[in-house]
């Protein structure tokens, strides 16, 4: 019998099944119809079921590849849960998460079978099945082949663990980010406010470049689930994104925004048929107001931008139209209506209107917890509120304004400097196509700024930056460094790596 707490892969697999013959996934070469998903799934369901126990979690080492979006349902549907780390994160922190979270089981999908033989080196042992043939374990994708396709009932219980998500890593340790099947459900009702952002159904085809695991899993399962094609890339390459926009008549994007400025900066850009475009989703890191209003002249009236936290849930939007507005840009929109917000000072009060406070948010999506750390859990949810660790003001129309995440502020002889604001101020500069904005110790262990820049053609110079930045934002902002660099290092997801660039130019 149908439980709440799966309904919504239930109705997934329901939507692949009943049109079974229409293209669903794509991957490289492979086109997939959604019968021939929706068989996987239930066919891996049947093969794992009894292997895979409610409320324990499976560890996926895979990309985005058909055969992990089929393994995440299969597991959900037998109540158990799913973490995939980060492709990007070494090997070390992969076998660290694999214990973390005590995996019942590892699956390992063909391409990543390399990584994951050194993962499960380092990591307590644990069974480990292939989805697809490796070296080195048995294929359960082929044993499954002779299994039924009849759809399995799912087991899961609200309660149980439905994700641990690992979050971007931009700073410290990845930290286990618990969801339950309940959380999936509210997650579900929130998404009623939301019609517009991500996809809208059928027809849609969206174009996943950025990991199943972060936010373009969810977005793919919203697509599937409404009757469009999801096309799946192994990571993001501008090239390659590009041909696919125009080859595959792709409809919907979800991207971070320097993942949205290297398609900008591509030769490719120009020829590329952008015509069945509908929506670009942007979020997830801070979103320069000058690039995004030349990604609209260049792209079409087609971009949204998301603001949200894995830890709180969605938070804010600006929507096509209010792009249309060059100072909305400065934002990240306006709180989305299930969201609350409160802006709170350093004693813990609410701060007055336009004061720059902590933002902390009550939006009914938040985590069920920090995987196994229930004092910083408690740090970090307080009285339904989640503390977001983002600095923020709202203006009197309402709109948000993100001034940087508290962790990121450099504190310097007389005050702080918002990394992402001098980042902004830079990247103003027509010669500046991105920046990144650190903190390091000088050498008397003082905290400087530092400045990575990666410039146009024709580049400035450090000093007409510095002149730039004094002028701007005052004597305390300028670098006491500016490094010109060919581009920035990214995280897994996409998000600029501010502790491998620190490394590399300060370590
Ligand atoms: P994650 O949990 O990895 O998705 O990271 C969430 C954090 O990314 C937020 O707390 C913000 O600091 C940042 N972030 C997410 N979306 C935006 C956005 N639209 N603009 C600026 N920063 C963002």
């Amino acid at each position: 019998m149908t439980t709440a707490a799966h309904a919504d892969i239930e109705e997934i697999l329901a939507a692949l099944a009943d049109d079974r013959d229409r293209e669903a996934l794509v991957h490289h070469d492979r086109r997939l119809t959604g019968g021939e998903l929706a068989d996987t799934v239930h066919r891996l369901a049947h093969t794992l079921d009894g292997r895979v126990r409610p409320s324990t979690v499976v560890a996926l080492l895979a990309g985005n590849t058909p055969e992990a979006m089929a393994a995440r349902y299969a597991v959900n549907l037998l109540g158990a849960g799913i973490t995939q780390p980060h492709e990007g994160l070494s090997v070390e922190a992969q076998a660290r998460i694999v214990d973390d979270v005590e995996a019942a089981l590892v699956l390992v999908d063909a391409p990543h079978a390399a990584p994951a033989a050194e993962i499960l080196d380092r990591a307590a042992p644990v069974d480990a099945l292939g989805l697809g043939a490796t070296d080195h374990w048995p294929d359960v994708l082929a044993e499954s082949a002779d299994a039924p396709a009849e759809p399995i009932s799912g087991r899961a219980r609200p309660g149980d663990i439905e994700q641990v998500r690992h979050t971007g890593g931009t700073t410290g340790h990845p930290k286990g980010i618990t969801y339950t099947f309940a959380h999936h459900l509210r997650t579900a009702e929130v998404r009623e406010h939301l019609s517009g952002f991500g996809t809208d159904g059928a027809g849609a085809r969206l174009l996943v470049a950025t990991p199943i695991a972060h936010a373009g899993g969810a977005i793919a399962d919203r697509t599937l689930g409404g009757g469009g094609i999801v096309v799946l890339q192994d990571g993001f390459e501008p090239g390659t994104f590009l041909d696919a926009l125009g080859r595959e008549r792709i409809t919907h994007t979800f991207l971070l925004p320097p993942l949205l400025y290297r398609l900008l900066d591509h030769p490719a850009l120009e020829r590329t048929d952008l015509s069945a475009l509908r929506s670009v989703v942007y979020g997830g890191a801070p979103a320069n107001p000058r690039r995004i209003a030349e990604a609209v002249d260049r792209i079409g009236p087609v971009l949204s931008q998301f603001y949200g936290q894995t830890e709180a849930g969605g938070i804010s939007a600006l929507t096509p139209e209010e792009h249309g507005k060059p100072e909305l840009l400065e934002t990240v929109g306006r709180p989305i209506p299930s969201t609350e917000i409160a802006i709170v000072g350093d004693d813990g009060a609410r701060v007055g209107p336009g004061e720059r406070g902590e933002l902390w948010v009550r939006t009914g999506t938040e985590m069920d917890g920090y995987w196994k750390q229930p004092e910083l859990t408690a740090e970090t949810i307080v009285d339904g509120w989640v503390r977001t660790g983002d600095v923020a003001w709202q203006d009197d129309a309402g709109y948000l304004h993100l001034v940087d995440r508290v962790k990121d502020m450099v504190v310097v002889v007389g005050g702080h400097v918002y990394t992402s604001e001098l980042e902004d101020v830079l990247m103003d500069h027509p010669g500046v196509r991105q920046a990144a904005v650190f903190g390091a110790p000088d050498t008397d262990g003082a905290e400087v700024v530092h400045a990575a820049v990666v410039p146009a053609d024709p580049a400035p110079t450090g000093a007409e930056l510095g002149d730039l930045v004094a002028d701007r934002a005052g004597a305390m902002y300028v670098p006491r460094e500016i490094s010109f660099v060919q581009r920035l290092p990214l995280t897994g997801i996409g998000k600029t790596d501010k502790k491998r660039l620190r490394a590399e130019l300060t370590g």
